[in-house]
């Protein structure tokens, strides 16, 4: 690792009072150290190792503080609400606008939603966005402590030929220990529900409860929730960013589109475009009270939270957002695959979910405006990061993701 290229960069990315240390006091690496600024003295080592480095870095550098800035975040959906509780928390201020009465009225709007990945057998930087950005939400919603998110584990049965034979192939691969195999009757055990196929269980797998989950992150104070307020156009001509809401104009270092499906209505995103989904709410019985976490198979079934289980979803293009009970019908099916059991539904919510081609969001800046949508079905576990990535553009900073992932997610990417 410590090999001239890396002493460089580090020697490049430091500040005059940044400090490293390395078990290691092999020759080479004190030559590459020499050779690229970095000074260091021999301290005791520790275990069997009698030395070890420890030194800093010869720079008049000094440490970068970051401009705090003053940001709108247009939409206060999962996507909109994680940015701009990220954005708050590295001290900038946020003017949060959505065009509705309340927080997670879009796509949003479900009382659930999972948290989990899709996989890939085969290494590609889709295959790493998915991974990485699971273990990324996984770990944001662990450190809020906030009882909206649910770490149950998520069960993902094989529930035909197809899915069965995909998922040996993941079982071969089976990136950074993600999941493991449960037979039907471990799975049924664990479950608390006897279930038709085993599957793959993700431990860091969970669900959560996107309205209150974002009311959690909007009590930041440098945040200003600002609801019933339609943006009508943005305007980046001069140097800063403007947005124009009932025909008040209002000036921002930065403005940053969080509006899932309907983002086309301020500026053209090309690749994008919308899917109708509707959720069943099932009521409770004793046959499923007690589910201890989500299955997943070609729909899903969710525990009980608030007396009702979530059924889904559909995948169509009708246009309309009316609950329609072919939808519910289409749910129940899905539902056949993981339990035979009859179930009453109570009601439904359609959502749009905003799609790309190749399933990735779209992520970065055009025109001057930072680009945050594209989440399609996987909202709850793409947001996290992708919030991450925007606030690191903004403040320049090293993004969390490698290059191949960042172009792959580029907003740009379809032009
Ligand atoms: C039926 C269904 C089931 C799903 N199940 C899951 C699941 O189990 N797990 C999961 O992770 N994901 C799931 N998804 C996907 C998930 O819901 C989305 O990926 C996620 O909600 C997208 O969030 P968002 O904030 O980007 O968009 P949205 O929630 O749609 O938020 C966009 C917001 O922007 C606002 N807005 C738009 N235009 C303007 C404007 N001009 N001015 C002001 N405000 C504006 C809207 O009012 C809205 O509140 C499901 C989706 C559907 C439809």
């Amino acid at each position: 690792m410590w090999s001239k290229e890396i002493c460089k960069q580090i020697h490049l990315s430091s500040h005059k009072d940044s400090t490293f240390s390395t078990y290691t006091s092999a020759r080479l690496i004190k030559k590459n150290l020499d050779r690229n600024g970095l000074i260091y003295e021999l301290a005791e080592g520790f275990s069997k190792k009698r030395h070890m480095l420890k030194g800093k870095a010869q720079t008049a550098n000094t440490k970068k503080i970051f401009e705090k800035k003053k940001i709108a975040v247009i939409g206060a959906g999962i996507t909109g609400c994680t940015l701009a509780y990220k954005l708050a928390q590295r001290g900038h201020t946020v003017d949060l606008y959505d065009q509705n009465e309340e927080v997670c009225t879009g796509a949003s709007g479900n009382s659930v939603l999972i948290t989990y990945p899709r996989l890939s057998a085969f290494d590609s930087p889709y295959a790493r966005f998915c991974i990485h950005s699971f273990l990324f939400a996984s770990s944001f919603y662990d450190r809020l402590k906030t009882n909206a998110w649910q770490k149950s584990g998520v069960f993902l049965m094989n529930h035909d030929n197809s899915s069965l034979k995909r998922q040996n192939s993941l079982l071969n691969a089976n990136p950074e220990n993600l999941f493991k195999e449960l037979s039907r009757e471990e799975a049924s055990k664990r479950a608390g529900l006897e279930l038709n196929n085993g599957g793959i269980f993700f431990d860091k797998g969970g669900f959560i409860e996107p309205k209150s989950l974002c009311l959690d992150l909007l009590r930041l104070k440098n945040i200003n929730l600002i609801l019933s307020s339609k943006i009508k156009d943005i305007n980046t001509d001069g140097d800063n960013p403007k947005i124009v809401i009932k025909g008040k104009i209002s000036k921002y270092n930065e403005v940053c589109l969080c509006t899932g499906h309907t983002s086309e209505d301020l500026l053209r995103l090309p690749g994008l475009s919308s899917k109708r989904g509707q959720i069943s709410y099932v009521d409770s019985s004793k046959d499923f009270e007690n589910l201890n976490f989500p299955i997943c198979a070609s729909g899903y079934f969710s525990p009980m939270v608030n007396g009702s289980h979530v059924l889904g979803s559909s995948y169509s293009d009708i246009k309309n957002n009316i609950v329609l009970e072919e939808e519910h019908v289409d749910n129940k099916k899905k539902l056949k695959a993981i339990h035979d059991f009859n179930v009453d539904i109570l009601d439904g919510n359609v959502g749009f979910r905003a799609v790309t081609k190749d399933r990735m969001p779209l992520i970065g800046i055009k025109k001057g405006i930072y680009i945050n949508t594209g989440h399609g079905s996987r909202g709850s576990t793409s947001s996290p990061i992708c919030a991450e990535i925007i606030a690191d553009l903004i403040d320049s900073r090293t993004l969390p993701v490698d290059t191949e992932v960042a172009i792959a997610l580029d907003v740009n990417r379809f032009t």
